[in-house]
């Protein structure tokens, strides 16, 4: 039965952008959301079910086991790392604790989808900068673009959707030059996949910066997708705020204990992330090969940037039971699976008849 309602919801409501999630269809091989193939490793799985009973209690509020692991692992201190409820939850939680109605909030577009919406929640202004002509962060750009109401900038890197990333020596002069009032967040969603040693770790530049924080994911190399924990590393009084703006209890107890029996199998986990890159480079290899443009990746996934072709390319890998994830308009991601959900792909890719 519908149940009509006249509440008001608030203003500006119906005009948020909508998060679009990669597709499941049954039967179809899921190359739309940047998971990873396998399931979790036997370690990970028994001590998620040991964990479960005790499902009747609150998960510890601050993850505190967890963030003893975290920072023994990175070698950070306790107090400037925050757990959340998946990095995108922490990105969410960073604008709000820093931002007011009107702050501005700037990323590189076209960049991780749920920026724009996470902002606009909060009240914030979004403010773009284009990615340069290579699919990259334009770094002088966005410098230039910083305002006395800018509040915090995100650097999405390896960027999603494009995998493109930027090196170390433009990235460190970006930071020297991001005024102190600037907290720069760089979103390190896809870290564990980067093989070029210029690319650099957040958690080196961050060191010693009072205005950079760094955003990892256990839902990616990781595997725990479905779990929902990630993490921030920021100084000790954005860490705090970050706390004061958590919702409680949201990271649950299955998802820190996986968290860290994850971190205790994490040689097994990033052996994994090797496959996948090897599988990555014949990927590009061979699309490139038949034809297609592709940037140079450093992420578990290949960006595909076919404009108007974009929607049609969708419709026919789906057509050969392959899900990629279309920004219409202007290209198709697609994840990096196993071998074979790759041959698929790209079998899919070799027959679609608009290459030309
Ligand atoms: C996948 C992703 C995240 C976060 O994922 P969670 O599952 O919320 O941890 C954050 N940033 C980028 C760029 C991503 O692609």
């Amino acid at each position: 039965m519908s149940t009509p309602s006249v509440v008001p919801t608030r203003a500006g409501l119906e005009s948020l952008p909508k998060y679009v999630p990669g597709r499941t269809v049954p039967g179809a091989i899921k190359l739309a959301s940047n998971e990873v193939p396998a399931g979790p490793l036997p370690s990970v799985a028994s001590a998620i079910a040991a964990s479960a009973a005790d499902i009747n209690r609150y998960p510890d509020m601050g993850a505190w086991a967890l963030v003893d692991r975290i920072s023994t692992r990175f070698e950070v201190p306790q107090e400037r790392i925050a757990v959340g409820c998946g990095s995108v939850a922490l990105c969410q939680q960073l604008i709000q604790a820093l931002c007011e109605p009107g702050d501005e909030v700037m990323f590189a577009w076209r960049s991780f989808e749920a920026y724009p919406i996470l902002t606009q929640i909060v009240g914030a202004t979004a403010v773009t900068v284009p990615l340069d002509a290579g699919h990259t962060h334009d770094l002088d750009a966005m410098l230039a673009a910083i305002t006395p109401k800018t509040r915090l900038v995100f650097v999405c890197n390896p960027n999603n959707p494009t995998g493109t990333a930027v090196r170390r020596a433009e990235l460190a002069r970006f930071l020297d030059a991001v005024p102190p009032h600037v907290l720069v967040v760089l979103d390190e969603a896809y870290r564990e996949f980067v093989t070029d040693r210029e690319v650099p770790d957040g958690l080196e530049l961050a060191a010693g910066r009072g205005n950079v924080a760094v955003l990892r994911t256990f839902s990616k190399a990781y595997g725990l997708a479905g779990l929902r924990v990630g993490y921030a590393v920021a100084p000790e009084q954005v860490t705090a705020a970050l706390r004061q703006v958590y919702i409680p209890f949201s990271v649950n107890s299955l998802a820190q204990t996986a968290a860290i029996a994850s971190l205790d199998a994490e040689e097994e986990l990033l052996a994994r992330c090797t496959k996948i890159v090897a599988e990555r480079s014949r990927v590009r290899d061979a699309l490139l090969e038949t034809g297609y443009q592709v940037p140079e990746t450093q992420a578990n996934f290949v960006w595909l940037p076919l404009g108007e072709k974009t929607a049609d390319f969708a419709e026919h890998a789906l057509a050969n039971k392959v899900i990629v994830r279309p920004f219409a308009g202007e290209g198709a991601r697609v994840t990096i699976g196993n071998p074979d959900e790759n041959e698929a792909f790209l079998t899919a890719a070799r027959s679609f008849p608009a290459l030309t």
